[in-house]
Formats: structure tokens, sequence, C-alpha cells
């Protein structure tokens, strides 16, 4: 769709030169900030820069040197460039792990300066004392404000269904507002801040099944298809900072996550509650290796797409041969390593290593191929710390498009090829790939082919493929689900029996959950809140707990759905029409569960339900 938008200063967001001006304009205050002051941490963020000192309070700390310091170059800068920065934008925070901060104010070239106890960055406030109570707090308040203003939208305005609805705020709405949990997740650990987040995730799901407030949790969260809060914010501080794993550097995700801080220690729990460990996280930085610094004619690294008859091993080096394998029965690779002297000599009876690794059976071949090249280099990688270090390392292999990958192993998105490629990285002895003809009857390739067979026959070391990002969060999702799953059947035992009846599974509840606007009355069933007169007595709805028909009996729902006689009409219309095919005696679990599924029972109530009202 075209549009005119008039500009009269600065750039709009989005625009190809945004960026571009933005690195030009800002990067002189940014280099002599970091020249001048390399104690400092520089973080820019839009118009924002956050400039972080450390500091002591123990030594003769000259952090009120610095300040003024910084201060004054910045006013500089701005004065350059004609930039006006408001004071009154300004903040100064002290983070300090006692109840006390240090007390700071100072005048600077920038205006007068005194001391904050909080600082509202990127949407998350940060108090002095990082414990995060008012950013949880705040984040329950949005849930709630969000949850009835978008209820109404959805009501009035877009005529969504309650279902819908709460599909769109799990999906959509929950993970924006909880979108910096990773800061403040170890929080969580204190009762009463998540006590704050999980009644606002109650009324979430209050508001979803239009049940009273009295629903217990056990019921009310798989009723509305949400998840216990504490699974759901583990899962969702789990998802997050696979994000932000993926888009650090392997080195500094292995710092964070193995650190000992509070939050490191929550994320880490989060992700292991989920199976996901520290290897599978580093695993996904294959994926994104900081741009490549091998000079295109790096000594130590070639990949040579013909064949060279070994004309270029010599007899100190290692030699692989390494193939991959593709059966129904399964996937495997091999690799066969040799001396160098011993294939100069055509002896191939003295292997240093032979191979088989076995790959999940959906592996495709090039993945077969691929990890049969990588484990050369692993190989390769454990014969360098030997006394006397090889000479150099060839892998023949006779796959043309592995080859062609491991030749730009640095920029591969390839979990397998980047991992080669770190590894190339880093050697400091030669190491060529090369290819090889397959199935000409060179003694080394069959050799490789044999192990490979040998692997996907289920027979070789197990070989699991690292995940990408994408994969561990699925994995993440599926994980999630079954931990859920599992609550349900563990704690089924205490539920009523119409719940056991009705849900013995998790996935029973959540499609109620699905059709929830449906089903209204069976929710309420289910929620305990359905107008029998011991309900309404419970409530102090009603004068007395017995039925209006039998004086002698309790109005329960066992009582109204079996045997109340005033309704046996109604069970005699219904369950006629859907008597089971075989002939066999109608019970609630064939209404239930048969044919008519849940429709039966609803419409049975909504008769109820009209015979109430009507009196
Ligand atoms: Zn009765």
């Amino acid at each position: 769709m075209p549009a005119k938008h008039s500009l009269n200063l600065s750039t709009p967001q989005g625009a190809v030169l945004s960026p571009f001006l933005w690195n030009t304009f800002l990067d002189t205050l940014l280099d002599t900030l970091s020249l001048k002051h390399t104690e400092a941490t520089l973080i820019a963020w839009a118009d924002n820069v956050l400039i972080l000192l450390p500091f002591s309070t123990i030594k003769d700390d000259p952090l009120f040197d610095n300040i003024l310091d910084i201060c004054t170059i910045i006013n500089e800068w701005s004065q350059a460039n004609k930039a006006t920065i408001s004071a009154k934008k300004s903040h100064l925070v002290c983070f300090y792990r006692d109840k006390n901060p240090p007390n700071i104010s100072l005048t600077s070239p920038l205006g007068y300066f005194e001391m904050e106890l909080s600082l509202t960055f990127l949407g998350i406030e940060f108090d002095s004392q990082l414990l995060f109570a008012s950013q949880l707090t705040s984040t329950a308040k949005n849930i709630k404000s969000l949850l009835f203003s978008l209820k109404y939208a959805a009501r009035t305005a877009l005529k969504i269904p309650s279902g819908a609805f709460i599909t769109m705020f799990i999906g959509a709405v929950i993970p924006k507002v909880l979108y910096g949990i990773t800061c403040w997740s170890h929080a969580l650990n204190s009762t009463p801040n998540f006590t704050v987040i999980s009644q606002a995730l109650r009324l979430a799901a209050t508001i979803a099944t239009r049940t009273s407030v009295t629903t217990p949790s056990s019921i009310l969260f798989p009723l509305a298809g949400l998840p216990p809060p504490k699974l759901l914010l583990d899962k969702e501080i789990a998802l997050r900072s696979l994000t932000i794993f993926s888009q650090l550097s392997q080195s500094a995700s292995y710092q964070l996550l193995t650190s000992s801080t509070p939050p490191a220690t929550k994320i880490r729990n989060s992700l292991l509650q989920h199976n996901i460990l520290l290897a599978d996280v580093l695993g996904i930085h294959s994926n994104q290796l900081p741009a490549p610094t091998i000079p295109p004619d790096c000594k130590y690294f070639k990949v040579f797409m013909h064949f060279d008859n070994f004309k270029s091993v010599k007899p100190q080096d290692f030699v692989f041969f390494s193939d991959g394998s593709k059966t129904p029965l399964g996937t495997g690779s091999g690799v066969a390593c040799f001396h160098g002297s011993d294939i100069l000599q055509g002896n191939y009876s003295n292997p240093v290593t032979l191979q088989s690794f076995t790959l999940p059976i959906s592996s495709p071949i090039y993945q077969a191929e691929a990890t049969g090249a990588l484990e050369s280099t692993l190989i390769a990688a454990s014969l360098i710390t030997n006394p006397s270090p090889p000479s150099g390392f060839h892998t023949y292999l006779d796959n043309q498009a592995v080859l062609h990958s491991i030749h730009k192993a640095l920029y591969s998105q390839h979990p397998t090829i980047s991992h080669i490629g770190s590894f190339l990285h880093n050697t400091q002895v030669p190491f060529a790939f090369h290819w090889i003809p397959g199935h000409k009857g060179l003694q080394g390739n069959v050799i490789a082919d044999l192990l490979a067979n040998h692997g996907s026959s289920g027979l070789g070391k197990a070989r699991p493929i690292p995940h990408s990002k994408d994969s561990l969060k699925s994995l993440l999702r599926q994980s999630l689900k079954q931990i859920w799953s599992s609550n349900w059947t563990r704690n089924l035992h205490k539920a009523s029996p119409l719940t056991k009846l009705l849900f013995p599974s998790l996935n029973k509840v959540l499609s109620l959950a699905d059709k929830a606007s449906k089903y209204s009355l069976v929710l309420k069933l289910c929620a305990g809140q359905f107008p029998t007169n011991s309900y309404l007595f419970s409530i102090k709805q009603s004068p007395t707990p017995y039925c209006s028909h039998c004086p002698s009996k309790i109005d329960n729902i066992d009582h109204l759905l079996f045997h109340c006689p005033s309704y046996d009409h109604l069970r005699t219309d219904l369950i006629g029409t859907f008597s089971p095919p075989d002939g066999s005696p109608l019970t609630l679990s064939h209404i239930i569960h048969g044919k008519g599924d849940l429709k039966i029972l609803n419409l049975f109530l909504i008769h109820v339900w009209k015979t109430i009202h009507s009196h």
C-alpha cells in the first residue's frame, strides 16, 4: 500500500539510513568515552546511552571524578554536535548490594545530579539493590490492565470469542509483558514476588473461563488452557534465554551460564527442568560464530575438490577416511584413521583408530557425511596433544556438497559444519580435506563405508545432533507439555470424581479449553460452580443444600446428573439419541467420551439450567 509521510527532522524508524547516521553521529562519543574510561561499560540503544562504572567502597575509589569527567566529555560532544542533553532525562543510579547505597550528588557541566533509587531501562525497572520487587509489581499490573482492556476490546469492538481471546493472550500478550523476565527471573524465587505474578495469571484464567474466583487453581489453569504459573514462567525464562544465548558469542554464553549469580542460576535451572543442558545451549552457537577471521590463504586449512592420490600426504601426517550411510534402518557415520607412512605404502592393516557412529534415524545423509568429517577433526584434536605432534592431517571423503560447505565452514549455518569450522579456526596443524571417488574400490573409502554401515545398523557410538535454537525451543515446548501432563495425572487422585471421569488426561481438559465458549456450562460444572442448591448454599445464595424435588437428598452434581427423578425424562431423551452402538447400557462415561463428546452433557446442563431459572 503506498503511503506518504512528511518528515522534517531526523530519519524515520526502520529506514536504511537511520542506523548508519546513528552510528556516525554517536561513534565519536562512544570512542572518546571508551578510550578515556576503560573501566566503563558502554551500552548504546536508540537514543539511550547507558554507562556502567564499577566502584568499590573499600578503596579510595575515583568514582566521583570519573562521573564528572564523563559528564564533561558528553557535554563537549553535545555542544560540538548541536545535540541537547537534557539533565532531566539523565539519571544517576548506584547499584549496591547493601541496604544503604552511598549517597552521591554532584554538579556537572550537564547539570545537577542527585542519586536515584531505580533506573528504567528498556522497559525494565532496575532497583538499586536489584531485588526487582517493583518490576514484578508493575508486570503484574500490566498483565491485569492489559487483560481488562483487551477483553473489553475483544468482546465489544472485535467480537473475538473467549477461547480465541485467551489463545491470543497466552501467545502474544504474556510473552510481551514478560519479555525482560531473564533479568528479574531470580526475583521470582521469593514467594511474595511469585504470588504477585501468579495472581495476575489466575485472574487471566478466571476471565477466560468465566468461572468464579473460588475455582481451585489445579482445575482453573488447565480449563483456561494456561499452564500453571510456575511452569509458564519457567518456560518463558528458558525460551527467552535461548534467544539471548543464540545472539551472544559462545564464550559469553559459557561465562553467563556457568556463573554463580542468582539470574544465571535461575536460568540454568529453568533450562535444566526441560532437560536442556549447557552443551545444548553452547551447541546453538555453532550457528552464530563471529565473522570469519581465517585469511583465504590460511596455510593451516585447505579443501581440495579433486582426488590427489595421496600425493600431498607426508609420512608424519595422519590420514582419515570418513563416510556416511543412510538405510531404512538407520543413519550412521564412519571414520578410519591411518598413519601417513602406511597410506604411502598402501598398507591399510594398521589403523590408528576405526570408529562407527549411530545418528538419529531421521538424520539426512548430508548430516551423516558431515558428522563423519566432524569426527575426523575431533580425533585429530586428540592426536595434537601427543608428545610428538603430527605434521599434518588429511580427511578424504566422497561427498562434494559437504566439501563445499567445509570450504566455507565459518560462514555456515549448519551446526555440524560450523563446528568443523571452529576446529579449523583454532588448529595450529595443517589440515586438508580432499575429495575421494566413492564406491570405486579405493580401500580407505571402502573401510569408511563399512564403518558407516555399521553405524547405520545401530551398532555405532550414539551421536546426537547439535540442536539449533529453534529445535531447542520446540523441545522445550514439548517438555512443558509433558511435565504439565504428568503433573495432571499425578494429582488426579485429589480431584473430584467428576473431574476424574471427565478428564483422565490433560489433553481432555485442553480440548475443552479450546471449545470453552461452546461448552460454558460444562466448564462451570468442572469448576464446581454449577448452581446446584449445595453450591448456592455454600456461597449463601440458597437457604438449603437439599434438592427442591427430593427433600431428603443433597442437591449436588452427582444427584443432578444421575439420580434426581425430576430429570428422568431429560436423561432418557438425551441418552436415547446417543445409545452406544453395541446396545450396552449407557453410562456417563459413554456420554462424555463417546460420540456425543461433551455436547450431550452440555445440552443436559442447558435444560437443567433453564429448569432452575424458570422457578
Ligand atoms: Zn432431586
